[in-house]
């Protein structure tokens, strides 16, 4: 909780971070999925945490998510995001 500036628009990554710590406010949240929609990078960086977070969820419940799995869907969708 250092330096958070008070004011003017908060950047894709503080955005990101703040909802993927689950530390966004119901406002945050809903200010990010209006964002998201039109921001492609912030779009599919959320949705590969997610994917990710599923990932190893389920394998929690036995059924194991390699690590290579998740580093190939990692770098196919940073691939993306460089194009
Ligand atoms: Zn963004």
């Amino acid at each position: 909780m250092s330096h958070q500036p008070s004011s003017g628009k908060r950047t894709c990554m503080q955005m990101l971070q703040d909802m993927l710590d689950g530390e966004a406010t119901p406002e945050q949240q809903d200010e990010f999925k209006d964002h998201m929609y039109g921001c492609m990078p912030c779009y599919q960086k959320y949705n590969l945490e997610m994917v990710i977070k599923d990932l190893l969820k389920s394998k929690c419940c036995g059924q194991g998510a390699p690590p290579e799995l998740i580093a190939q869907i990692k770098a196919k969708i940073e691939q993306k995001n460089v194009l």
